[in-house]
């Protein structure tokens, strides 16, 4: 058989990581190394040389995106037979793990996943109910108790309170938390993984079919794994089960949620017989661009060390852009669009990235303006738009009466006149007699209401039981239309003229046809036979029926929890398919694995990036580092940063001083651009600048060298100036402000 399409277009190191036969595999390597190439391509060895089934191998991505991705690349090296693989994240491996065996894992057949926001939802009620003031008690501290304590594989009778009361409440609260979810049928994020890890060690005969079934689990963004992330594998591999990992630490960004970059080091010790393979050449960007990542992460300590060179040619200088304030530096990302795109680039080879999600909003007004198409990844995720989720909490309530998180929602909005009292005593019911919302508010009819308060239960009650034999055997777009329309939804967003009002009402347009893409493509599944991760899940298999065992009862899953499922797991990610030719917007947590010609960092400041918090903390500041080498080591051809000397965030304005990650990169790699467009031949630096001015006409009334104050910044030296006239700007070195380029009109400067 020739396979030499295989292992032809991989180095010496590729090719050796992609044909391993020692048991386990630890691929350690930086950005753009081929990591995520010789993971597709070690997927079609196996199956195509070694002779494995597609059933028989596991890969575990980062989000549902790069799983659709590694999909499509696998599927054009291998074709069709592509099918029978898994491939997913842990959450929604373990997902398709829970549904296929429910009973076994104590759960209602239709339970539902609690996303983030439900799940703080869900306990600042639960707060309430227990008479915790929210002062004391933040749900957001709550919330990242119990998912630090499930992530650490804990339940709470596992938790040491010793003598302390506060860690006792806390325990008291998870404790509350878990019954009130599992009278629901709820499951959390955290939960998906620790129940699979539960079942599969409460049920060995389970734990042995997935044993026997995953001979290859492969994981890529390996750093990136918390500790029950690392047990789970353990588990599933067993004594048999091969594992490849590809990581690399210094990219390893989810510290704070949990990621221990120590599961690399500790890999070799647990799994005997691990090959390392390191990988050294980066293929994805130029020379420039790699040196100056190179330089930026040599400053953290920690690090296991690795070397990234690359063949390719050196490439431009990296552009700084320092913008008078936000506004401008949107429209220079805005106008350096423009320029690509006018020079033959396309609009989907470009990418903006930020640290924080609010910085989003000013370049989207931009490029609207603009007029250049672009899509937000992550952040303002589609499916966590308020008026997307009301409609799925209705058909969730529809599919499960006792999603408590659903009714919260929706039994009063839009409004119909269940006010704060009534829902007060449903609540007081149901946590008096351990039952939902739906059961207590039924209870609460049949007796203590009055009028009013009954006719208004009743009508919500009715509607949902109406809603239900509307959408009965209707296809999943009609199911959509109807219950937007019967649920008032779409009357009370219509009644809002405003532009956000509209906008409502065109997400509810997008998520009908999301619903009916969502469809077309499972009746297209079907009629090609192609095997879903499902119905793989639930193919027959004769050593397991031999057993006596009860693995292949498989629940009738409607295309509506179906679809229910996908919308909380993949909250934002679905968005791929119209995506082709507008520009990506997106955090740098969420670029993580990407690449684009065109990238450009936003916000380059102390303070925001790194981030305040990060700034006292040596190990925080390190992972901020890490943030900032995946987000250049993103870029192939050209990397564009801005910062700007004023900012307006979250309501309050701010005087930012150029982040330390640009200062950590050599001079000789960047250059500067000024507002012109023209471009400076070399970068000034406080100190050192004002050499490149002094062929320059000076109209500034300013020396270079001469100390000036100003009436906001204070004291501080002039480094250079440019322009003339009402467009001249001059560029001070503030003591307690760092260096600004001013308007010299608007700038009254003083002498000193
Ligand atoms: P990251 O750490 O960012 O996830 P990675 O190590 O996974 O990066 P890949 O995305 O697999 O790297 O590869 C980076 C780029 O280099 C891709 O465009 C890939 O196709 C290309 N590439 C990798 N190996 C080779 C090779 N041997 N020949 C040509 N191109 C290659
Ligand atoms: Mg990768």
């Amino acid at each position: 058989m020739d396979i030499s399409f295989i292992l032809d277009d991989l180095n010496d190191a590729q090719r050796q990581a992609v044909t391993l036969d020692e048991s386990h595999g630890l691929i350690l390597a930086g950005a753009g190394s081929g990591k995520t190439r010789v993971l597709v391509h070690r997927i079609a060895w196996l199956t195509k040389v070694m002779g494995y089934s597609p059933y028989n191998i596991l890969a575990v991505t980062f989000t549902n995106k790069a799983a659709n991705e590694m999909r499509g690349r696998v599927e054009n090296l291998i074709g069709q037979q592509a099918g029978g693989l898994t491939m997913g994240t842990f959450h929604g491996i373990a997902y398709r793990i829970l549904r296929q065996h429910y009973q076994d894992a104590n759960l209602p057949n239709n339970f539902q996943i609690l996303d983030a926001d439900d799940q703080k939802r869900v306990l600042k009620r639960l707060l309430k109910a227990m008479e915790l003031d929210e002062a004391q008690w933040p749900v957001k501290q709550v919330q990242a108790f119990i998912n630090g304590e499930k992530e650490e594989g804990r339940r709470p009778h596992h938790i040491e309170i010793g003598h302390n009361p506060y860690v006792a409440k806390l325990v008291e609260i998870y404790k509350e938390y878990e019954e009130l979810c599992q009278r629901g049928g709820l499951v959390d994020f955290a939960e998906l993984l620790l129940r699979a890890h539960e079942l599969w060690l409460k049920k060995p005969h389970i734990l042995g079919h997935y044993q026997a079934r995953f001979r290859h689990i492969l994981v890529d963004e390996f750093q990136d794994t918390n500790t029950l992330q690392y047990a789970w594998l353990r588990v599933l591999a067993g004594a048999s089960g091969k594992l490849f990992v590809v990581g690399d630490d210094d990219q390893s960004i989810y510290g704070w949620r949990g990621a221990r970059v120590e599961n690399i080091r500790q890999f070799d010790q647990d799994f005997a017989g691990t090959l390392m393979v390191r990988l050294e050449q980066n293929y994805r960007s130029t020379g420039t661009i790699l040196k100056a990542a190179n330089a930026l992460i040599s400053h953290n300590d920690s690090r296991m060390g690795k070397q990234l060179w690359s063949a390719g040619e050196e490439g431009d200088p990296i552009l700084l852009y320092e913008a008078f304030n936000e506004f401008d530096e949107a429209r220079y990302v805005t106008s350096q669009i423009e320029n690509w795109v006018e020079q033959g680039g396309q609009r989907d080879e470009v990418a903006v990235l930020y640290r924080s999600n609010a910085q989003s909003r000013m370049i989207e007004q931009a490029l609207m303006q603009a007029q250049i198409p672009y899509r937000v990844y992550g952040g303002l995720r589609f499916y966590d738009r308020a008026e997307v989720k009301d409609v799925l909490a209705y058909l969730r309530l529809v599919v499960n009466r006792e999603d408590d998180a659903a009714f919260e929602r929706v039994y009063n909005h839009p409004p119909r006149g269940i006010g704060q009292k009534t829902a007060d005593s449903i609540r007081q019911v149901a946590r008096d007699q351990q039952i939902s919302l739906w059961q207590a508010s039924q209870m609460l009819l049949e007796n203590s209401l009055k009028a009013r308060a009954k006719t208004a239960v009743q009508g919500f009650i009715d509607l949902i039981e109406q809603l239900q034999d509307a959408l009965h055997a209707q296809d999943l777009e009609q199911q959509f239309v109807k219950t937007i329309s019967l649920s008032g939804l779409q009357a009370h967003f219509e009644k809002d003229q405003s532009e956000q009002g509209q906008g409502r009402l065109e997400n509810l347009d997008e998520l009908i046809s999301a619903a009916a893409q969502f469809d077309n493509r499972a009746k297209q599944q079907t009629a090609a036979g192609i095997n879903t991760e499902e119905s793989v899940m639930a193919a027959e298999d004769e050593s397991v029926r031999l057993d006596g065992t009860t693995l292949i009862d498989n629940p009738e899953q409607s295309t509506l929890e179906e679809f229910l499922a996908q919308s909380a797991l993949e909250a934002g990610e679905q968005q791929a398919d119209a995506w082709e030719s507008c520009v990506q917007l997106m955090t740098m947590h969420s670029a993580k694995g990407l690449e684009f010609p065109l990238v450009f960092m936003i916000g380059m400041e102390e303070g925001l990036f790194p981030s305040q918090q990060s700034q006292e903390d040596a190990s925080r500041l390190e992972e901020e580092r890490r943030l900032a080498y995946v987000g250049i080591t993103r870029a192939e051809k050209q990397l564009i940063m801005t910062f700007a000397q004023r900012r307006r965030l979250h309501g309050s304005e701010f005087f930012p001083v150029m982040s330390r990650f640009i200062k950590e990169i050599p001079p000789e790699y960047i250059q500067e651009v000024r507002l012109s467009g023209r471009v400076q031949p070399t970068m000034e630096r406080e100190g050192s600048a004002g050499f490149t001015s002094s062929a320059r006409q000076n109209e500034t009334g300013f020396q270079i060298g001469e100390r000036v104050s100003h009436a906001k910044f204070g004291d501080g030296i002039v480094l250079n100036y440019e322009g003339s006239g009402e467009h001249a700007r001059i560029h001070v070195n503030f003591t307690e402000f760092g260096s600004k380029w001013l308007v010299l009109a608007y700038a009254r400067l003083e002498k000193r």
